[in-house]
């Protein structure tokens, strides 16, 4: 090469780690030849797509040659009816990730300090260093967030704090008191990002929600997405609620057709499907509880999680273990790039699935 064009990109960059996604089911196959392949590893719906969705699709099919309604009205009408929001508090991104990024976008330059957790969602320090600024880790505290920290850690150089409330790849939650008596402390110059990509599956009395909290805070902004409890992560669908301000902010930096058309009409679909919602919601629940009856079983521990997802602790490198169960047909996610080596994250399937995966487990275990 003539010119080293690692030293051309931009500061932040040079140090980047691409986000490592789950392994694909398609590239599996290839490698092992395998059949049956059992897919834990990315926090999908094991439901696959509802059928009302399937419908909203099919029905876009002959528009499909023009570009998507760019400002989303049908999606925002339906999320404004859900939500009683108003349409100026509404940010649309190809995935919540996509808000998060115009987020940092928006907001952050190399001057600017953005503060998370320790075992906090990856994709954080991803949008901070892609725009040159520093990333203040602070260590958690029973693998959740420990709020005192965050505040502490808080400066004048200080923006951004990204709360995943339930925290992926932990599980772990926040209460309402716990988060208010934290938002309160935040000065409202610096942005909280609260990340609720998994609010639909938890069932706990104490546990807050976003979108009530942002009349209290004007600095708040709440993302969501479409790609859990609803069944859409291939369609790339997600939302940020704020104050009409920030949104607009947000809107300005926004790719003019972000999401397109098939996932707009599909979220707007699926968003009424409550069915769907509820299912999704139960075949977690059972999934969860027969997960941790499968590890309590085998003498296994694990953080208990809100999610849809469950981390286990293996106790030691769990890299061999991972590979393991691959070899039998089963990916789950390990978590070493989350400064948690001994554990691997498994996305709550359909009963089926839970078990093929505990059966794989018990072999790999005794081998
Ligand atoms: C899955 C996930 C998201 C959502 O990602 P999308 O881009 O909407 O698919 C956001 N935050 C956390 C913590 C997640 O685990």
């Amino acid at each position: 090469m003539s010119c080293d064009y690692l030293a051309l990109a931009a500061a932040g960059v040079q140090k980047l780690h691409p986000y490592v996604p789950g392994k694909p089911v398609d590239e599996l196959e290839r490698e092992l030849g395998l059949s049956n392949i059992v897919k834990l590893a990315s926090n999908e719906n094991p439901l696959g797509l509802s059928d009302s969705v399937k419908q909203a699709i099919q029905a876009e099919f002959d528009e499909g040659c023009r570009y998507p309604d760019g400002n989303g009205f049908v999606l925002k009408q339906a999320l404004v009816n859900k939500f009683g929001v108003e349409l100026d508090q509404i940010t649309l991104g190809n995935g919540s990730n996509d808000v998060l990024e115009l987020i940092a976008r928006a907001f952050l330059s190399r001057e600017s300090e953005v503060i998370f957790s320790q075992h906090a969602f990856a994709v954080y320090p991803i949008v901070t260093q892609a725009v040159g600024a520093k990333a203040v880790v602070t260590p958690a505290k029973n693998w959740g967030h420990d709020l005192d920290a965050m505040a502490e850690a808080i400066t004048a150089a200080t923006r951004l704090i990204f709360i995943a409330n339930p925290n992926n790849p932990t599980g772990t939650w926040l209460s309402e008191t716990q988060l208010r008596a934290f938002l309160d402390k935040v000065p409202a110059t610096v942005l909280v990002v609260l990340d609720e990509a998994y609010t639909e599956y938890v069932d706990e009395a104490e546990f807050p929600n976003g979108v009530e909290l942002l009349s209290d805070y004007s600095n708040l902004i709440v993302t969501r997405t479409f790609s859990k409890a609803y069944g859409l992560a291939s369609l790339r669908v997600g939302y940020g609620l704020s104050n009409p301000q920030v949104a607009d902010l947000l809107n300005r930096v926004r790719q003019p057709f972000n999401v397109n058309s098939f996932a707009l009409a599909a979220a707007a679909a699926v968003l009424e499907d409550s069915d769907y919602l509820a299912r999704s919601v139960e075949v977690n629940r059972l999934g969860m509880a027969q997960l941790e009856q499968g590890f309590k079983a085998l003498g296994l521990e694990y953080i208990p999680s809100v999610g849809n997802f469950i981390s286990l602790d293996l106790g030691r490198p769990a890299g061999p273990i991972y590979q393991s169960l691959l070899e039998r047909g089963v990916i789950v996610r390990p978590v070493a790039n989350y400064e948690m080596p001994n554990h691997l994250r498994i996305s709550i399937g359909l009963e089926t699935e839970n078990q093929a995966l505990l059966d794989a487990l018990v072999q790999v275990l005794k081998s």
